[in-house]
């Protein structure tokens, strides 16, 4: 552990934010990894915390595993963008003393949750030169938000709305990534079909796209 550590430059509009979130960074995150040089990378002490659990081997992994930790823990926070526009929670009519603070918090944490998932850091330099390519990306969007994945997509929404993880995939895999909100709205229809019903109902579909 006696590699110099180098303090990667910051763009100064975001010059106080944490690489992972972009919410207000509290410290540095120190990444020992097979680069000539240890690097510090400004961080919040959220982040920080979860980004120093588990050691990894390059900047990307850590940024994905961050960002999967964060989709889990806020998983509640997330869904209320799913299940609501802001507008409808305007309206909702949650005026008594619990549900009106849900209410006037609730689209707040929201657009929290949701700006941190999305934040997509900043190219990192030291002395001008590029550390890693760190913009390597296998994301995917729905619904605003920027999953690591398609598969932490499909987990995500599975979790928040109940839905049967496995048929979420199925679907998505017979009609195709690009209509992900469709096979969500077929695997809300289904949410009390039968296992039988779904095998049904994903063999036609798979003949349909085949004659398609
Ligand atoms: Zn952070």
């Amino acid at each position: 552990m006696s590699k110099e550590v180098a303090l990667t430059e910051t763009p100064f509009d975001k010059r106080h934010l944490c690489w992972f979130c972009e919410e207000p960074a509290g410290g540095l995150f120190t990444f020992v990894g097979s680069l000539p040089q240890a690097v510090a990378i400004p961080a919040c002490r959220e982040c920080r915390l979860i980004a120093n659990a588990r050691e990894l081997d390059s900047l990307y992994e850590y940024r994905l595993n961050v960002k999967d930790t964060l989709l889990k823990r806020y998983a509640k926070h997330l869904a209320i963008g799913s299940n609501w526009t802001r507008e409808e929670l305007e309206d909702s009519g949650f005026d008594c003393k619990i549900l009106g603070g849900f209410k006037k918090s609730a689209w707040f944490m929201y657009e929290v949750a949701r700006d941190r998932i999305n934040a997509r850091g900043w190219t990192l330099t030291v002395n001008g030169v590029p550390v890693e390519d760190t913009t390597a990306d296998t994301g995917f969007e729905h619904s605003g938000l920027r999953f690591a994945s398609l598969s932490a997509a499909a987990h995500h929404f599975s979790q928040t709305q109940g839905l049967d993880e496995a048929f979420l995939c199925a679907l998505v895999k017979t009609l195709g990534r690009s209509r992900f909100g469709y096979a969500l709205r077929l695997a809300t229809l289904y949410r009390v079909a039968s296992a039988k019903e779904k095998q049904q109902f994903l063999s036609e579909s798979r003949e349909d796209e085949a004659l398609r």
